[in-house]
């Protein structure tokens, strides 16, 4: 198949695997922002080609993951309300809020609707003008412009039975919260190729030189994988550190300038709680002023809820590259992806349902 075979090919993989082997010389930790990276590396045992310095350490760039406790329970609070019907991408379902989640919700009677498009849930509100058709917009960088696409249009309509329960998270200021760590670990990143795409590549300059970290914008293929290592481990051994693009047949260093502009006019950057990390400042996108009206958490009066994560979950140490999946006494007896404890075991992206999934134990 055109564009995914190639990009998976075994001889060019084990070429640049040599080529990796030829040129480390000493042990680094790099991360891999994504977790369709992750899930990459894992299920094509990347890391297993990877000569031993090499330390793969796996980031928290998967937004089912990243979604506070709080937020999962909001939905869940709006989600059972009568007159409501709460619509979400597919794999925010199964997700565990502090006693349930929103397939429970479901199963119980609530109008809980799975959409393919945050445009979906705008054409439900049309349709339905005596109910309130809330969107549980959740992502980085990459989902948030269709997200204000649709409020922008709803605003445009004059559909005032729609509104965003937003929980969108912004990768560059995780990146520095991980580096200004006192933990931290990461000589270098594999940074997001589909989030540059959008954002461009600018932000991670300042963050290249302060920290002084090789920061490399990655495809998620196979060799993309491989070919963005051996960039990162060329600059390590070199001692520099800039922002350099793998993923070119996807992103320009300006990235997408009219998602960019549609994102300015909808949001504006707060800070925001991470899950498992907590708060990072100035790390997410909210409603701006002019589109507060589709403020959910306004209009359902929940934006003073708070929740307590389980202190039982490492999944805030796995998400910052501390820990690794099989580290956590729960992996694979008291939390796997049939009764998960956390959200890094839910989603299809996230770490541990990866080393679940393909047997890394
Ligand atoms: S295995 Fe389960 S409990 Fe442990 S960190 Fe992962 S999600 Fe949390």
């Amino acid at each position: 198949m055109k564009f995914i075979d190639e990009y998976r090919d075994p001889a060019a993989a084990r070429q640049l695997a040599a080529a990796i082997a030829r040129t480390v010389t000493r042990p680094w930790t790099l991360m891999e922002v994504c977790g369709g990276q992750t899930h990459a590396i894992v299920k094509f045992g990347i890391d297993e080609l990877l000569p031993k310095e090499i330390r793969l350490v796996h980031g928290p760039g998967c937004p089912v993951c990243v979604t506070p406790l709080e937020l999962i329970d909001k939905a869940i609070q709006i989600a059972s309300r009568p007159g409501v019907i709460f619509c979400s991408f597919g794999d925010m379902l199964r997700v565990p809020g502090s006693d349930r989640d929103l397939l429970s919700v479901k199963a119980s009677g609530g109008d809980v609707r799975i959409v393919y498009s945050p445009l979906d849930a705008v054409q439900i509100a049309r349709e339905n003008p005596g109910l309130e058709v809330v969107f549980f917009a959740v992502g980085f960088e990459t989902t948030a412009p269709a997200n204000a696409m649709a409020v922008f249009q709803a605003e445009r309509e004059g559909l005032r039975n729609f509104s965003l329960l937003v929980s969108h998270v912004l990768v560059p200021p995780a990146i520095e919260a991980i580096l200004s760590s006192p933990v931290n670990c990461v000589n270098g990143f594999l940074a997001a190729g589909h989030v540059c795409a959008i954002m461009g590549t600018a932000e991670y300059e300042p963050i290249a030189q302060k920290y002084h970290v090789p920061i490399i914008v990655t495809g998620f293929e196979p060799l993309d994988i491989l070919q963005g290592v051996l960039m990162c481990i060329e600059q390590l051994e070199q001692g520099r550190a800039e922002v350099e693009n793998q993923y070119v047949r996807a992103v320009r260093t300006k990235g997408n300038e009219p998602a960019q502009e549609i994102l300015r006019q909808v949001f504006r950057v707060i800070s925001r709680k991470w899950r498992g990390v907590g708060e990072i400042p100035q790390s997410g996108f909210g409603l701006a002023e002019k589109y507060s009206a589709f403020d959910a958490e306004q209009r359902f009066g929940v934006a003073d809820y708070h929740a307590e994560e389980s202190s039982e979950c490492m999944s805030g140490l796995i998400l910052q590259g501390v820990k690794r999946p099989h580290e956590c006494p729960a992996f694979g007896t008291r939390c796997t992806p049939e009764r998960p404890l956390g959200a890094t075991m839910v989603s299809n992206e996230g770490a541990c349902a990866a080393y679940y999934r393909y047997r890394r134990t």
